[in-house]
């Protein structure tokens, strides 16, 4: 009989297939004591674990081009070390168990590693992960990491580190369901900027088995174990249904009496910009440049970073280019820009505030995107995270156009900025809502946690008061308002957002034909009218009702 399990319905679609888990890292047994008998076999139970993990993934770096087959070709070179596997031996000769001297070495060459500084302290995890590869095969558990059933899949895991999203393969993984996250926290983004759909927060989704057939409905925040044969096939023919519509229309988001809505992709990672560039859009609407900071010891040069900024822009040409400068700290550490002593990270030293504490890393940052800038054909704007002040906004506005660059703006992403909107539209060029952290912020619920969903619900009211608090600022003081949260990617949402006031909506690639179809079915008085609706209703799952029952079914894509 097929049974339903509820979460958060990240992307939208709807796909079936089989499932396979992502195996949580092993926990190793009691110490046990190798008898001397039993030495050789031990010792040889060890180095066939490091060979096992070593073909396992030289045959997963065969298969993957780009970035993932470098990781991957890293990772069998570490692994199959010599060095490692006789530190090993002589651990075990010395009186250690195979999983407690695997561990032991790893533990070894990790603080070699570490010490080294630089360029290799940054591959630490890797170690960590290898580690938990060789253990697991040792004691005859799946591996943990990926899995790589051969066939497309559902894949299953309790979440996502950031560091898996990088080998993550959107051709064969057709839908993602995790046990634990948000509805804007890092895998409901990464799943976003794949276009794979999405179910983050299932409760007890790691109970479903490898193999057995699940259908995932991202639009319902659904999984269902066991669907029947036409369950199935009506949603096959619903996702194509909505495909073909969504393809039929291109250019430049309206609504259907013209108003025009500036529909912008999100970019957060070197692999996604081929695909955000061919993406129907008028550009950038938020450049993640974390992506070139994390898992670093240190900030990257000048140099390197006006390399990357420069292929972004080459790749936008002609386009607009909406850079956040670095957002450090809370959901986004970075071990030299964030610090590791305070008690509530989220309301820390972090985005716009790490540059206060140290100037040099905003002032290299905007040297670099100068450079970059000078000479490309993309419309350079460069806003700054978790602004708080309308002074801070003013600060900052300065400093970017002391180095040349024209266009300066603020995120709107703390409740006072909100409140103060008019002041700070006046310190700077343009807002742009982060609705993930002003859910975050407005609601004191942090945004990585899945109890904790209905609070950060985009369809919240107080929420959307404080979007058309900020749209009405910008449109009295004549400054462009976008919102670049996750809410921009919901085709209902952005009715409402277009409603609020808001003048340009910037999504996952994927996200935006739905978007473009459900704005040019709907003038800009339907849309005031689903955004009052919205946002005069008692709760969010009313709000989210009263604009779901004002659309009749074929309006929306
Ligand atoms: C946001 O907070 O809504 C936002 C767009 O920024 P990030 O998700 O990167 O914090
Ligand atoms: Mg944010």
């Amino acid at each position: 009989m097929a049974t339903v399990q509820r979460g958060i319905g990240i992307g939208g679609g709807t796909v079936s297939g089989p499932v396979a888990r992502m195996a949580r890292p092993p926990v190793p047994p009691a110490p046990r004591t190798v008898p001397a008998d039993q030495l050789p076999a031990e010792v040889d139970a060890v180095r066939a674990a490091f060979t096992d993990v070593a073909e396992a993934l030289q045959r997963r770096a065969d298969a993957a081009s780009g970035p993932a087959a470098e990781v991957l070709f890293a990772q069998v070179m570490m692994v199959a070390d010599p060095a490692l596997a006789d530190r090993a031996e002589a651990l075990v000769r010395g009186g250690d168990d195979g999983p407690r001297a695997i561990d032991a070495a790893f533990g070894e060459f990790r603080s070699a590693l570490a010490a080294a500084g630089g360029l290799f302290a940054e591959r630490v995890a890797d170690l960590d992960d290898l580690r938990d590869r060789a253990v697991a095969v040792l004691l005859g558990l799946p591996m943990p990491g990926l899995p790589e059933p051969g066939h497309p899949h559902v894949l299953v895991a309790a979440d996502l580190a950031p560091a898996d999203t990088a080998l993550l393969d959107p051709a064969s993984v057709i839908a993602l369901v995790t046990e634990q996250g948000g509805p804007t926290g890092h895998t409901a983004i990464l799943a976003r900027g794949l276009g794979i759909p999405a179910v983050v927060g299932c409760a007890g989704a790691e109970a479903l088995t490898d193999g057995r057939l699940v259908l995932v409905d991202a639009d319902a925040g659904t999984v269902e174990a066991d669907p029947t044969p036409e369950a199935v096939t009506e949603a096959a023919e619903r996702a194509a249904r909505r495909r073909r519509r969504a393809a039929e229309l291109t250019g430049p988001g309206r609504t259907a009496d013209g108003h025009p809505v500036k529909l912008l992709v999100n970019l957060g990672a070197p692999h996604e910009l081929s695909a955000a560039a061919a993406a129907d859009s008028e550009g950038v609407g938020l450049f993640r440049t974390e992506f070139l900071f994390l898992e670093r010891t240190e900030a990257p040069s000048v140099a390197e970073q006006t390399d990357a900024y420069a292929r972004v822009f080459a790749a936008f040409a002609g386009r607009r280019v909406v850079v956040r400068t670095l957002d450090a700290g809370a959901d986004k550490p970075l071990p030299f820009a964030t610090a590791t002593d305070e008690q509530n990270p989220a309301l820390g030293v972090r985005g716009l505030r790490t540059a206060t504490r140290d100037p040099e890393l905003l002032e290299d940052q905007l040297h670099a995107l100068a450079l970059a800038a000078d000479g490309a054909s993309a419309e350079v704007w460069v806003m700054a995270p978790m602004v708080s002040l309308p002074g801070e906004a003013a600060t900052f506005a300065d400093r970017v156009r002391a180095h040349g660059l024209a266009t300066a703006g603020a995120m709107v992403e703390v409740p006072a900025a909100a409140l103060r909107a008019g002041e700070l539209a006046e310190a700077c060029d343009f807002l742009s809502i982060g609705t993930n952290d002003l859910s975050q912020y407005a609601f004191a619920a942090d945004r990585t946690l899945a109890s904790l969903a209905g609070l950060l619900d985009p369809w919240q009211p107080a929420l959307l008061d404080l979007v058309q608090l900020t749209a009405a600022a910008g449109t009295r003081g004549g400054r462009p308002v976008g919102v670049c949260g996750e809410a921009a990617a919901d085709p209902a949402m952005a009715l409402v957002l277009t409603g609020l006031g808001v003048t340009s909506l910037s999504a996952a690639p994927a996200a935006l034909p739905e978007v473009r179809a459900a704005l040019a079915a709907h003038t800009l008085a339907d849309c005031q009218a689903l955004a009052e609706a919205a946002r005069t209703a008692p709760d969010a799952s009313t709000a989210r009702a009263r604009v779901a029952d004002a659309l009749p079914e074929a309006r929306l894509p």
